[in-house]
């Protein structure tokens, strides 16, 4: 399709984004629905986010999609932000409608719950362990926190493990802090889940020793492939999962909040995994 004068923009703001996956599969779902929008990556830093936001505004663009290390720093530009981003904490989609007004949501919690549903994994009930209390821990835990019998969370810096079970605990009952991850600690969860950057790097240690998973569990990482933890377990015949999943489905519901539509998985996941190949 054409680019023409009426063609609309949604735009990624983050510093930096070359590394994004974002434009690719967004951009696949637009042309696949026949849509005349288009999605591009913005290196803002972070000094001139606020001109950018404004440019934004001003040029009518659709829409946004915001990541590190804007996530949190978007809000106060915001006219309005909605309940499951204010508990995070962090918008990852913004739509500016016809008057100009930002609304900032974030689909990181649905998007992994959805990525669990599509991998046939039912959190309802289930007993799980989230290492790591950053933004993406708070996500996935508010949403865990609807359906599993428990969450609990484990973080290196204890404090903002508290801070996350007290916030969620303002909603939730079944949230907890455990402060070491001990084989009896550990071994009580039904479902384990990297939510720390442990993995990303070359050489980073383990987020947890595999020596103390047990028999039927089920570990996953937040991270977008397979990570060492996640080999280590999968050789265990454990039931793993990555962070694609969560990246798909997120995205999904940002697409779908952008253009009221419902946008083609498939073809999102296909431009995910070429960009693997
Ligand atoms: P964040 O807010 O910066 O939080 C990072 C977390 O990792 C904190 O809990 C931090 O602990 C912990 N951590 C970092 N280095 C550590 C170390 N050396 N030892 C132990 N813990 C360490 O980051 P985030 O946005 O939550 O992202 C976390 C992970 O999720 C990243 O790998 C990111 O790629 C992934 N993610 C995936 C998706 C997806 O769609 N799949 C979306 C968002 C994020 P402290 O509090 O002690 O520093």
């Amino acid at each position: 399709m054409e680019i023409n004068a009426s063609t609309g923009l949604v735009a990624l703001f983050g510093y930096p984004t070359g590394h994004s996956l974002s434009p690719a599969m967004h951009n696949a779902a637009f042309r696949t629905m026949g849509l005349d929008l288009r999605y591009l990556a913005f290196d803002v830093h972070p000094g001139e986010l606020r001109d950018a936001v404004i440019g934004a505004r001003a040029m009518g663009f659709v829409g946004l999609n915001v990541t590190v290390p804007h996530k949190e720093t978007i809000m106060p530009m915001l006219n309005e932000v909605r309940p499951e981003a204010a508990f995070i904490g962090a918008v990852n989609t913004v739509t500016i409608n016809e008057r100009g007004k930002l609304i900032g949501h974030n689909t990181d919690g649905r998007g992994f719950m959805k990525s669990l549903e599509a991998e046939g994994i039912d959190a309802a009930g289930k007993k799980v362990l989230v290492i790591g209390s950053g933004g993406a821990s708070r996500a996935i835990c508010a949403s865990l926190c609807e359906c599993a019998a428990e969450v609990a969370v484990y973080n290196r810096t204890a404090d903002k493990a508290a801070r996350l079970v007290m916030d969620l605990g303002i909603n939730f009952k079944n949230a907890v802090q455990i402060e070491s991850l001990n084989a009896e600690a550990v071994r009580g969860y039904d479902m384990v889940i990297n939510a720390t950057s442990l993995g990303l790097d070359d050489g980073d240690p383990l987020p947890i020793d595999t020596g103390l998973l047990r028999a039927g569990q089920i570990v996953g990482d937040l991270i977008y492939r397979s990570t060492p933890l996640l080999q280590k377990a999968g050789g265990m015949g454990l039931c793993t999962f990555n962070g694609m999943g969560m990246l798909l489905w997120q995205g999904v519901l940002s697409s779908e909040i952008w253009t009221g539509q419902m946008p083609p998985v498939e073809a999102m996941r296909e431009a995910l995994l070429k960009r693997f190949q």
